[in-house]
């Protein structure tokens, strides 16, 4: 099954929504240009197209599997990931300070959604290996990150995130798997993980587990835990072991699952005497001990956006294969009777609503997601030190947000598409059941969407007093105030029903913000039963803010006369996105204002 990489999508969102030029203007990026992201996003698609598509459809019909106690990945994963090594696309956004190439975030976002639309189950190793080197590059000693992050960044080993046991799933406070401190500085963690995502293949020569265990006599609960390295053959002589000595960690299993099946997902066992090592896997401590958490909310949160491009990526694939159906298959008369029967199943007006629907919702992510890359680029370099905290705290305000709304997105949109499909759609030949059945994972790892909305409310909301919320509530009234200027051009009656739905849209959101305030002290039961309710209003009023500025965008276009066919479709898709999209915001908004009445039947469960 073809796909092609949103070009077209990713020139206008550079270059006339997010402030690009502000990017640009960052200390340390006098040679970057436009020209110089287009030249490497153009050869990543090419590489995608290519190389990586093709695997999606390899990966679910011939998933990972365990042989001779080595994970053995799906046809062609093998050769493609070597490319991507031998490219050095894995230390593309990393800092040069540590070897990476340090492209903006934004311009690594765009290349991980590319990626993902190419094989979400591929791009899961190199995506958690990202999230595995920004933890390095954080927490680690100078020593360990000149011994493990310039085989990472060259994509010669992978790293994984070792958090969930049987009993210990949101909650990480019961974790316990126990690393042992030994003479030499050095610790022996025994222990099993399940559900680990590669932690388990044969594309590289070696995996670096991060482990979240405890120590003996450590503190109970979260504070208790702390972070270790657990290489999978030893990267250094460690007493009478030598470097490239298995380690005493292996792959005990691999998980039969509904979708995402070229990835590997293992029940990873610790210290079960299967290496060359002895008893019990030598770990290494990372950063202090029992700010283990601390150190894993780095890895999360870089995964927890990473996730949220997973499911952009999935929905951008989904829409494709919806198109190219839609425009394809013919049957039924036109409503209208004018044109010949049967007419492309794209002519229908329902269909034409899901197509719209599908197209809204993604590319409204799309906008949302980059506009969360800039803040965090803007965050890493700006200047001035306060601006730098003010982005840092909006860009972590966006992330169980944008993680929330993308992966719950993902579900809608593949399920149009497979509607859109009719009977064909629920054939497995087509390939879209299973964009369908890979999206399902998304709002449960890295977190499931009441643990985006726990955060969102206890940490985003209450902590601060809504102050970051409040401030985007008054950021988006002001793009409210230029879309309602727009009162002449062919978009005149698009612009008022934006006008409208964005004015009600980010009412509710204040509404929202506002009752979670003031009933936090009294009703907590009640705020946290609107918790995921009030997350995917967020999600939903911050990804139309971004289409009413994409609108904006079109007018400006339109004005100077440079109007093309490209705008006139996204100003479509603006427009949808008010229309079918944009009164959700009520529906969540009454949800969330009745909570206490609810709450009160809540013994009732
Ligand atoms: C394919 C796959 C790959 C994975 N990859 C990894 C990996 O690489 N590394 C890793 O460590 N883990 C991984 N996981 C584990 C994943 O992160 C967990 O499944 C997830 O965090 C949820 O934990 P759980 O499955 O134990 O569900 P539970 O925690 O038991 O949750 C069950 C339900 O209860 C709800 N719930 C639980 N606690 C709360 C709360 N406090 N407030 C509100 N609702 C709550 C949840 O939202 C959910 O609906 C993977 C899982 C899968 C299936």
């Amino acid at each position: 099954m073809s796909y092609r990489v949103p070009r077209s999508e990713i020139h206008f969102l550079l270059e006339q929504v997010i402030d690009t030029p502000a990017l640009l203007a960052l200390p340390g990026h006098d040679e970057l240009s436009l020209d110089l992201f287009y030249a490497v996003l153009d050869e990543a698609a090419k590489f995608i197209e290519q190389e990586v598509v093709p695997l999606n459809r390899q990966g679910d019909l011939q998933p990972a599997q365990l042989k001779d106690q080595q994970v053995v990945t799906s046809p062609g994963f093998k050769q493609a990931f070597s490319s991507f090594a031998q490219a050095g696309w894995q230390g593309l956004q990393h800092s040069a300070s540590i070897g990476g190439q340090e492209l903006p975030k934004l311009i690594g976002a765009i290349f991980h959604e590319n990626l993902n639309a190419g094989s979400a189950a591929f791009a899961l190793c190199p995506l958690l290996t990202d999230s595995v080197i920004e933890t390095f590059s954080e927490a680690a000693t100078q020593a360990q990150k000149d011994q493990y992050l310039p085989a990472m960044l060259e994509g010669r080993w992978t790293g994984t995130m070792n958090l969930t046991e049987s009993q210990a799933g949101s909650d990480l406070s019961q974790v316990a798997c126990l690393a042992t401190p030994q003479d030499d500085g050095s610790y022996r963690l025994v222990g099993e993980k399940i559900y680990i995502s590669y932690g388990d293949h044969d594309l590289a020569e070696n995996i670096i587990h991060l482990v979240l265990a405890r120590t003996p006599n450590a503190p109970a609960g979260i504070k208790g835990l702390s972070l270790f390295i657990v290489p999978k053959f030893l990267v250094h002589d460690q007493g009478a072991y030598v470097a490239g000595t298995a380690n005493d960690v292996y792959c005990a299993s691999l998980e039969h699952k509904l979708g995402l099946h070229g990835s590997p997902t293992a029940v990873m066992l610790y210290g079960n005497n299967q290496g060359e090592v002895g008893e019990g896997a030598i770990a290494y401590l990372i950063g202090e001990p029992y700010r283990g958490l601390e150190y894993m909310f780095i890895t999360m949160n870089a995964a927890r956006y990473a996730i949220a491009l997973q499911g952009l990526a999935v929905a951008d694939r989904a829409l494709y294969s919806a198109h190219a159906y839609a425009a394809e298959r013919k049957q039924g008369v036109d409503v209208a009777r004018q044109l010949p029967a049967p007419i492309a199943i794209a002519q229908h007006p329902d269909v034409e609503r899901m197509l719209q629907t599908m197209r809204a919702l993604t590319e409204g992510t799309r906008a949302f997601s980059y506009q969360a890359a800039w803040l965090k680029d803007m965050a890493l370099k700006h200047p001035d030190p306060v601006q730098r905290q003010e982005y840092q705290s909006h860009y972590e305000f966006y992330v169980p947000i944008v993680k929330g709304f993308a992966t719950e997105m993902v579900n809608e949109v593949t399920s149009l598409g497979l509607q859109v499909h009719g009977g064909m759609g629920f054939i497995e030949e087509t390939g879209v059941a299973q964009f369908y059945r890979d999206a399902r994972i998304l709002p449960i790892y890295e977190g499931t969407t009441a643990i985006q909305a726990n955060d969102f409310i206890g940490r985003k909301i209450l902590r601060d007093g809504g102050a970051v919320a409040l401030d985007l509530v008054q950021q988006m009234r002001a793009t409210l105030a230029e879309v309602k200027a727009v009162d002449k051009g062919p978009d005149v009656d698009g612009f008022a029903l934006i006008a409208r739905h964005l004015e009600s849209a980010i009412d509710a959101y204040e509404q929202a913000t506002q009752f979670t305030l003031a009933n936090a002290k009294q009703s907590l039961a009640a705020v946290f039963l609107g918790s995921v309710p009030f997350l995917m209003l967020a999600g939903t009023v911050h990804a139309g803010w971004q289409m009413a500025r994409a609108a904006l965008a079109c007018a400006r276009q339109t004005q100077e006369g440079r109007s093309t066919d490209f705008h006139t479709k996204k100003m479509a898709s603006c427009v949808a996105y008010a229309a079918f999209v944009l009164p959700r915001t009520q529906t969540y908004a009454a949800s969330i204002l009745d909570g206490q009445t609810v709450s009160s039947y809540s013994h009732c469960v």
